[in-house]
């Protein structure tokens, strides 16, 4: 046959494929040359492309040597024949012996139990699979490791061209990719409903000529970027002082630096080109065959640092493509961002301007969650391979309640998720009604509201949601988005900020609570077995008081005069509370002796976040100004469920009896000894648990902003009398839970919602 290709000249068969695709073609008919190409230069009887219908189907495309009939007619799903295991197992299968292989079957329709051999490899990019490639033959032989990789490298291509769209267009049985509706599942890390338009965080770079025709100029261009590459990860490690680093960014650079000089992954981008790929190509390919290797690794460290290498595939990419490389890429409107992971200091770079954040990693406790949370951002993480589909500019839909993302929705859903927007506008608008009254219960009882904080942002909400002061503000979140210890001046401004935007409310400042979930690597670079119980918060400011100290001046500084109150996290006995109260009280002394304004009211509490703290002596009740439950950590240790680990955390509700009867025994011991107590766990936001804790004896709230009005109205409904009537029969009744008693009462405030 005069078309005939010698097995190794894949570069030759791109060629040709290249030129043939020039031609001005539609999808199918591109398609159909691809496989004429591929059989006659290849020598093989049958080719055919499968191309994914969706996850689950594959479809025959095109064929050379098959029943053409059979074209877009023939389906099959993953789980079936030999072509759906190459898909499934992202792996090739070269047999000269189809019919014996795990998994054949035959479709007659096609007409092809007359071959024997058998060579597919999976059509892939980024580690996704697109379809399958597929070559057979009569005659019983065994492909050749060159065969394969040429038909790798016409997979590499397809997929490129599968991706820019050039195999499909309108008219076409197979729709383009990236224009279909998908559904994704994820974890709810911040609630809320939210539409808008896909900002990705880091835009996919497209491909458009995955065919190289000099080999020697593509060599060029990827030695010339990957110079590049190794210039600046080695001016990030070099260029910054050791201290201005975290070690954990440290050690992703160094780990980057040991990717971009290792031989291994050069030597086979090499060899991609040899074969006829582009420079981008060659890359590309090298990435999505690295990503398949991930996903299948069970080692968590080691997925960990394939992502590194995967994020040098993307600035190499970026290098040789120009594209992704600006920041000022135009924003849409209403952005909604969709990132593999982001860290805190950039989610704070674009803003509250986000309507919401969708992550394929991320965790309920990682800073970045800390920070949306803060902004009230919806937040979804753990949907995978979004990154991989979304375009930027989609619609996209988060169904902050279920943790369903919709990416390019159909009407009816954005309609159902534009609803409950109103909806939730709307309550907000009634909310807002009762702005100025008091969240007095229905017995006489009034409730102070409070919000949470720890960014500036996040203040002007302060006297719009109609709370009475800041009930927490978490100081370290400064701490957190930054890579050095602020200083006593930049903490000083900031906590002037908060008192001048509290307008003559009561603002509360927790000292610093770092460790645990909030690591600050500048602060503590020992790696603990187990961090939750480990060197944090307050244990962290008695061993290093300098730092506690430098935090106290900032505060009362930064007060210059006006009144406020310090609650110190995570105290476990009453001793670690007076070395604190201590240390406060010599400073004030100090600072006032150096000439600084000091109010008389400032106040001196304790969060209570540990079950020892409940039964500490009546003295450690009497010494504090006031107990502040965080119930976040407190529900952690009380049933030893990791806060961040969403397989324990969800099985230990708040409204478990168990935890409410521990909740009582807090109120019951402050109210003997004459103690203010609050809670300003999450749960404090939660109508349903709002109303139990204030039955149960907590005289003040502290909540995220955004849902201070619903509680209110709430509180304002119920009769807390009745509600400690509920709760003493669900003792009597030995229920585990309090649910079904709340779900009644709130079923009741439901309806007096509707008709406000
Ligand atoms: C808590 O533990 O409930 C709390 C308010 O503190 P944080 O969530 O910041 O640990
Ligand atoms: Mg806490």
């Amino acid at each position: 046959m005069s078309d005939l290709i010698s097995p190794t000249s894949s570069q030759e068969l791109l060629f040709r494929l290249n030129n043939a695709l020039a031609s001005d073609s539609d999808g199918q008919k591109r398609l159909d040359q691809i496989v004429e190409l591929v059989s006659n230069c290849m020598g093989v009887e049958v080719c055919s492309v499968y191309l994914h219908r969706d996850a689950q189907t594959l479809e025959l495309c095109a064929t050379q040597g098959l029943n053409p009939e059979s074209v877009h007619q023939t389906r099959m799903r993953v789980t079936e024949g030999l072509v759906g295991r190459v898909s499934r197992e992202s792996t090739p299968i070269n047999t000269s012996n189809a019919p014996s292989e795990k998994g054949f079957r035959f479709m007659p329709e096609t007409g092809e139990e007359r071959y024997s051999s058998f060579l597919g490899v999976p059509i892939q990019r980024l580690g996704q699979t697109l379809g399958v490639l597929v070559v057979q033959t009569q005659n019983a032989r065994t492909f050749t490791s060159d065969e394969v990789k040429t038909l790798a490298v016409v997979a590499t291509v397809l997929a490129e061209m599968r991706e820019t769209g050039i195999l499909t267009g309108e008219g076409q049985a197979l729709s383009a990719l990236h224009t279909q509706s998908e559904t994704y599942k994820g974890l709810v890390a911040y609630e809320g409903f939210a539409e808008g338009r896909v900002l990705l965080h880091e835009p996919r770079v497209v491909i458009t000529n995955p065919v190289g025709k000099d080999p020697e100029a593509e060599q060029k261009r990827l030695d010339e970027a990957i110079t590049e590459l190794r210039g600046t990860v080695d001016y990030l490690l070099e260029s910054q002082p050791l201290h201005s680093i975290t070690a954990e960014q440290r050690e992703v650079l160094e780990t980057y630096r040991m990717f971009a000089n290792s031989s291994g992954w050069l030597t086979r981008m090499a060899e991609n080109i040899t074969t006829g790929l582009t420079a981008e190509a060659s890359v590309e390919k090298e990435q999505s065959e690295a990503r398949i290797r991930m996903a299948k690794s069970p080692d968590p460290y080691l997925r960990e640092r394939f992502h590194d290498l995967d994020d040098l595939f993307n600035r190499l990419l970026r290098i040789l493509t120009g594209q992704g490389r600006s920041v000022t890429d135009e924003i849409p409107e209403n952005p909604i961002l969709i990132a593999r992971n982001i860290g805190p200091g950039e989610l704070l770079e674009y803003g509250s301007t986000l309507k919401g954040i969708i992550l394929e990693e991320g965790s309920v406790g990682s800073h970045a969650t800390i920070i949306a949370r803060t902004m009230a951002i919806p937040l979804i993480i753990h949907v995978k391979e979004i990154t991989t589909e979304a375009l930027n500019g989609d619609t996209v839909c988060i169904d902050g309640d279920s943790g369903v993302v919709h990416l390019r929705p159909d009407d009816a859903v954005t309609e159902a998720i534009h609803n409950q927007i109103e909806m939730t506008k709307t309550a907000q608008v009634k909310f807002s009604k009762i702005r100025d009254k008091p969240a007095q219960t229905r017995d006489g009882t009034t409730i102070n509201l409070y919000i949470n904080a720890g960014l500036i942002p996040e203040l002007p909400n302060l006297i719009p949601s109609g709370a009475e002061g800041v009930g927490l503000f978490r100081t370290e979140l400064r701490f957190l988005t930054t890579t050095r210890i602020p200083t006593r001046e930049e903490l000083a401004q900031q906590y002037s900020t908060v008192i001048d935007s509290a307008d003559g409310r009561p603002v509360i400042f927790r000292t610093l609570d770092v460790g645990s979930d909030k690591v600050v690597p500048y602060l503590n670079r020992e790696e603990e077995p187990n961090p939750a119980m480990g060197w944090r918060a307050t244990r962290i400011l008695l061993d290093r008081t300098g730092l506690l100290k430098m935090q106290l001046q900032s505060i009362i500084r930064g007060a210059d005069g006006r009144p406020f109150g310090i609650m110190f996290p995570m105290i476990v006995s009453q001793e670690e509370f007076v070395k604190a109260k201590t240390i406060v009280l010599e400073l004030i002394k100090r600072e006032q002796k150096k000439g600084h304004a000091i109010s008389d009211a400032i106040e001196i509490g304790a969060m209570l976040e540990t079950p020892s703290l409940a039964f500490a002596p009546d003295s450690f009740f009497q010494s504090v100004d006031f107990i502040s439950i965080g119930g976040n950590d407190l529900k952690q240790f009380f049933f030893a469920a990791d806060r961040q680990n969403e397989k324990v955390r969800s099985r230990y509700p708040a409204l478990s009896m168990s935890y409410l009867k521990l909740i009582k025994h807090i109120c019951d011991r402050c109210t003997e000894n004459g103690t203010r107590v609050s809670y300003c766990g999450e749960d404090a936001a939660r109508p349903e648990l709002a109303i139990i804790l204030a039955a149960l004896g907590v005289s003040s709230l502290s909540m995220r902003s955004s849902n201070l009005g619903r509680v209110k109205h709430f509180l304002r409904q119920v009769d807390l009398n009745e509600v400690r009537n509920l709760f003493a029969q669900s003792i009597r009744d030995n229920s585990p839970t309090f649910k079904p008693y709340i779900d009644s009462v709130i079923a009741d405030c439901q309806k007096s919602l509707a008709e406000v």
